[in-house]
């Protein structure tokens, strides 16, 4: 028997409120959490998959977005100067497998985070400036046809 829950939805854990974001802190959406206290989504970090801890260094993409650090052609760098392109990779292929364990088809991730933005992340000054493109996990998510949208879509 198969004993999975009917989980359907993947969100951001910090939208839940888990204190799982780079300070510690969440970005805490009502919406988002009603949904995961219900048992229709499961709430997941893909940056405390990938072991970077909790409060950890703040991350920006170089070079391009989530696309090109999966081509290859881009890198994941910390404020300090830390090389984590593997790493986030690494935590964002532990998402994926968590999703096609539970057959998630649809994701509902924070915006401009390296790894859960969609659409917009910042462009690697550490400058708050944003540029076009998505974060790793949501064009991982992606390539393996599963929709997601920003917590302003959802
Ligand atoms: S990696 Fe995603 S889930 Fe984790 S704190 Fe950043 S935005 Fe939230």
């Amino acid at each position: 028997m198969d004993s999975r829950p009917s989980k359907r939805l993947l969100v951001s854990a910090c939208l839940a409120g888990v204190n799982c974001t780079f300070r510690g802190k969440n970005n805490l959406n009502d919406k988002i959490k009603r949904l995961v206290d219900s048992g229709a989504a499961i709430a997941l970090c893909p940056e405390v998959f990938a072991h970077l801890g909790v409060p950890r260094e703040n991350i920006e993409l170089s070079g391009g977005d989530g696309n090109d650090i999966l081509g290859g052609k881009a890198k994941a760098i910390s404020v300090n100067g830390r090389d984590v392109t593997n790493p986030l990779i690494a935590g964002a292929y532990k998402v994926l497998r968590v999703a096609k364990r539970y057959d998630i088809r649809e994701a509902v991730l924070k915006l401009n985070s390296p790894t859960c933005g969609v659409g917009r992340i910042y462009d690697g000054t550490f400058s708050n400036t944003l540029k076009n493109g998505d974060g790793v996990l949501a064009a991982l998510l992606k390539r393996n046809g599963i929709k997601v949208l920003t917590e302003n879509e959802a």
